[in-house]
């Protein structure tokens, strides 16, 4: 059985993230002081210790780099762009580390311009995300399918996985900050990839099922107008 979702509506405001992070880091931050006070009163960290700490570091730092994709606005800068420029980068971008796990790309984009009002370096980052998502619920490898199409008035974009799936029970928790099922995970992707298709006047809709994959879909308005020649 399918299961839709659609959920820009339900963000969380900024202030409620700002708490989140804050409590998502402090976590690490405790660890961090208890080694070190144990370093200071006993000297007794041995390397799991310190491999622990390196890890803890290495999670605020994810957290930190992830937030601040949404805390930038003087790095915001809106223009026209062909999103199936956009779409290639990143798949040249992620080939190597699909290559490693396993994983393919097929990609279907339209012959037409795909012209879209974007911040580039945002949008990039939304595919990104998907992609990766995409990649790490694909243990045993397989194809993720990218098409691209044009509709009357938007730009449609379909990220498709043959991955694990997402539960009936979990789909309405996607998008929540920190709500992650991975060891490593910062459970931001999806939520700063809603913000930035929020910010574009987009939608963005998760369909899947358990076992067979999962299905993203993104539109986003055409601007109307081919993008000019040297910004593509
Ligand atoms: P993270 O990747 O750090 O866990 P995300 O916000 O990107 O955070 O994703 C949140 C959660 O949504 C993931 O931990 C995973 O459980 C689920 N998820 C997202 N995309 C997929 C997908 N393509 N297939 C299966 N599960 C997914
Ligand atoms: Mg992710």
């Amino acid at each position: 059985m399918e299961e839709l979702l659609r959920r820009s509506e339900k963000l969380t405001t900024v202030g409620q993230l700002a708490a989140g992070v804050a409590h998502e880091i402090r976590n690490p931050l405790t660890t961090l002081r208890g080694f070190l006070q144990l370093q200071q009163e006993k000297k007794l960290l041995i390397p799991l210790h310190i491999n622990l700490m390196l890890s803890e570091l290495e999670r605020i730092n994810l957290i930190v780099s992830e937030f601040l994709i949404l805390a930038k606005p003087q790095a915001v800068r809106f223009q026209q762009k062909d999103l199936r420029y956009i779409l290639s980068d990143v798949i040249s971008l992620l080939d190597s580390q699909a290559h490693l796990c396993g994983v393919q790309f097929e990609s279907k984009l339209s012959e037409q311009p795909a012209s879209v009002h974007c911040e580039e370096n945002q949008l990039k980052q939304v595919f990104i995300n998907i992609v990766k998502n995409a990649i790490e619920a694909m243990p045993v490898g397989g194809t993720i399918l990218i098409e691209q199409y044009n509709d009357p008035d938007s730009v449609v974009i379909v990220i498709t996985d043959e991955g694990e799936g997402i539960s009936k029970e979990m789909l309405p928790k996607l998008g929540e900050p920190f709500f992650t099922n991975k060891e490593t995970g910062t459970g931001l992707g999806l939520m700063i990839s809603q913000r930035i298709i929020q910010a574009h006047k987009g939608s963005l809709e998760i369909k899947s099922e358990v076992g067979r994959g999962t299905e993203i879909t993104i539109k986003i308005p055409s601007s109307g107008q081919a993008a000019p020649q040297e910004s593509i």
